[in-house]
């Protein structure tokens, strides 16, 4: 692969650079700490600003509102987006699973109805997949979709539902027929999140934040057109969104100013003032995310060339997460050494806390769309080909006792 912008790509990275240092007073920068629609509402701006200036669903389809574009001209836009400083985009969880999930599987209705206001942050969209007792085992998951005339009714609960505070829609996936095996009878839908019978509780991590939330669902309604794909086919479709939430979470965008850069800079500054014992450690740590940050780099680059070859990127989408997390971790801890007494401060003291912060995110970011032992697990049965982990509840139905947590 040729790692310089071709010419037409840097004429693309100088109108998006360009566009952005014009619009610098309408970036949002900093993080996603909001918990109502209130909160939301400066990025779900920002976001329609960039839609409106052509930045927004580069490779979608252009009758749906995208612009047809190459996924480089989209990892452009991430790079300068994250350049500039600019915050995730308001509706990430939109862009980066719903809506590939409806282009790969919706009814032309549903692609004309949803996708372009789900690009321009008009309506924001969150993934009802987990729940209490369903989550790395996802195909366990006991909310019922029961029918009711030509729809259905919606009864469970879900949980760590991110934004879900602050979606109009949501993408669903409920057990139609608990008679089939635990994969067999699921069904994806897209739910209305304001109407009666949905509750949403938002939950507070360690960051501070309450980016996630439980919601639960009273005989919630879905309409017979917001079905997606077929009847108790919806483990197909939810295959779809979860290799694109690796790709979403792996392929890295908006700016969290933590990159190794950033650590560089920062120890240049701090070192010295560490006893030297502390120093030399430090020193072997940062090597050590020098080295990860250039295989994510380059792990990143296979990516990208199975994208702008046309093809899906496979097991490297999981790699990718996993090695993104592994580096922030370690990033984070590096922060922290490098401030020795001062992380007990951080923002309380006025100070920056974007080391304290990291250091309190990254774990989720370890767990949500895949935890590192489940990546781990995919990358040892589909890259290195080693055995498959024991399914003992395979082909058993889903309501039968297995033995195992269902
Ligand atoms: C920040 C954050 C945001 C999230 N946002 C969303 C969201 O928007 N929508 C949504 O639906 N979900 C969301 N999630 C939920 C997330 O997808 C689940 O937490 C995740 O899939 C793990 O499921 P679990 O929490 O039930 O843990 P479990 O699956 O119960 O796992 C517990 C532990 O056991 C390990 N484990 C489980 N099975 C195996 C195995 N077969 N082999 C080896 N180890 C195993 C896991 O790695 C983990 O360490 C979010 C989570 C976080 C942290």
């Amino acid at each position: 692969m040729d790692f310089d912008d071709t010419p037409e790509e840097t004429a693309w990275r100088g109108r998006v650079r360009r566009f952005l240092e014009e619009n610098t007073d309408d970036v949002v920068r900093g993080r996603d700490r909001h918990t109502d629609a209130a909160g939301a509402a400066p990025r779900q701006r920002w976001q329609a600003t960039l839609y409106d200036a052509g930045y927004v669903g580069i490779t979608w389809p252009v009758e749906y509102g995208g612009r047809g574009g190459t996924p480089m001209q989209q990892v452009i836009v991430n790079q300068e987006l994250s350049r500039a400083g600019s915050a995730p985009l308001v509706n990430g969880i939109g862009l980066g699973m719903c809506g590939p999930t409806i282009i790969a599987h919706g009814t032309e209705e549903q692609k004309q109805r949803y996708l372009r206001p789900m690009l321009r942050g008009d309506d924001i969209w969150c993934q009802l997949f987990s729940e209490p007792a369903a989550g790395s085992d996802l195909a366990g998951l006991q909310t019922r979709a029961i029918r009711d005339g030509d729809g259905w009714l919606i009864r469970g609960q879900k949980v760590w539902t991110s934004a879900a505070q602050y979606s109009r829609l949501g993408l669903l996936i409920a057990r139609t027929d608990p008679s089939l095996p635990k994969h067999a009878g699921l069904t994806m839908f897209l739910i209305d999140m304001e109407q009666p019978g949905v509750t949403v509780r938002p939950l507070r991590q360690m960051t501070g934040d309450a980016h996630f939330n439980e919601v639960f669902f009273d005989d919630a309604r879905v309409p017979a057109e917001n079905l997606i794909g077929e009847v108790d086919g919806g483990w197909r479709v939810a295959i779809t969104t979860l290799m694109n939430e690796r790709l979403a979470i792996g392929g890295g965008g908006a700016d969290m100013g933590v990159s190794v850069e950033t650590l560089t800079r920062f120890a240049a500054k701090r070192l010295g003032a560490l006893p030297a014992d502390e120093q030399a450690l430090v020193r072997e740590k940062l090597g050590r995310a020098h080295v990860l940050a250039m295989a994510q780099r380059y792990t990143g680059y296979r990516r990208l060339t199975a994208l702008s070859q046309g093809r899906m990127p496979g097991p490297e989408a999981s790699v990718g997460k996993l090695s993104l997390v592994t580096l922030g971790q370690l990033t984070a801890e590096i922060g922290m050494s490098l401030l020795g007494d001062d992380a007990a401060f951080g923002a309380d003291a006025g100070g920056d806390d974007r080391w304290q912060y990291s250091m309190a995110m990254w774990p989720g970011l370890a767990i949500a769309g895949g935890t590192n032992e489940i990546l781990r697990n995919i990358v040892g049965e589909r890259v290195l080909g080693l055995p498959g982990e024991p399914r003992p509840d395979k082909g058993v139905p889903a309501a039968a006792p297995t033995g195992v947590r269902a």
